[in-house]
């Protein structure tokens, strides 16, 4: 005899099927992403002007985000090792873009991870702002190694109207961006569904914008292992 359904069941949403489906192969990439990272990681180039960039190589990930949202916490977090971050901080260098490249073997490394400057200095000037825009657009516009950028929202803030431009700027260049949710410790586990949703819905109408978002905490461990492992991925199909 037929099993009669619970009239209570609701049948299962399309898109949260497809996202446990997608989340479930992403578990696949757990061991490669952290293989990925597992290995040296060094400085390559600085980028401080328009036109001035390394030639193109390996597949780029970059990282975006205002100042202090935990981009740094973030990286260090990713690569397992501080130096990266001190580079990037180093007086001098916080407005340019840093290049570093991921693996040992020179020339035949798997990735290139691009910090990208802090956006939303209170004191930057008009200049400066005009600067750091000309850096970015030339940056984004045409290059053809840039796999993603992951733009990072700081969890207790949400998106904010400078976020808003640098998604506008990514949108702008086509370039394929997702957003990382930082510092998920600091809100109640009873907050973490709403702050989600918030950020969702700012991106509903984006279309350059990864549906999905990141969720970490550097300073807990959480959610790193799987944005190696989302990375890792996004290497693989891009290759396949
Ligand atoms: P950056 O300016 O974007 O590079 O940000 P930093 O990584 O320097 O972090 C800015 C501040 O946020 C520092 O005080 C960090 O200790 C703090 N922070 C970074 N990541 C986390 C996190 O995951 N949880 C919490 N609670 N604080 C964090």
């Amino acid at each position: 005899m037929l099993r009669r359904r619970s009239p209570s069941k609701k049948p299962p949403d399309g898109r949260a099927v497809d996202r446990a489906l997608d989340e479930a192969h992403d578990e696949n990439f757990i061991e490669p992403g952290r293989l990925l990272f597992a290995g040296p990681c060094e400085f390559i180039f600085a980028s401080a002007k328009a036109g001035d960039l390394p030639p193109l190589g390996p597949p780029e990930i970059a990282f975006a985000g205002r100042s202090n949202v935990g981009k740094s916490s973030l990286l260090n977090a990713l690569t397992g090792r501080k130096a990266l971050a001190r580079v990037s901080n180093t007086p001098g260098r916080t407005q340019q873009l840093n290049f570093f490249a991921l693996g040992a073997t020179p020339g035949e490394e798997p990735l290139r991870l691009v910090d990208m400057p802090g956006y939303g200095y209170a004191a930057v000037g008009k200049e400066k702002i005009a600067n750091w825009t000309r850096l970015m657009e030339d940056f984004l516009r045409g290059r053809a190694s840039l796999v993603r950028v992951f733009v990072l929202i700081d969890s207790r803030r949400g998106v904010k109207d400078l976020d808003e431009q640098m998604f506008d700027l990514l949108d702008r260049a086509a370039v394929s961006y997702q957003i990382v949710l930082t510092k998920h410790d600091e809100l109640k586990v009873s907050e973490r569904e709403a702050a989600v949703a918030a950020v969702e819905a700012a991106l509903a109408k984006r279309p350059a914008a990864f549906p999905r978002l990141a969720v970490t905490s550097s300073r807990a461990g959480d959610g790193v292992a799987e944005l190696r492992a989302g990375i890792a991925r996004l290497l693989a199909e891009r290759s396949a």
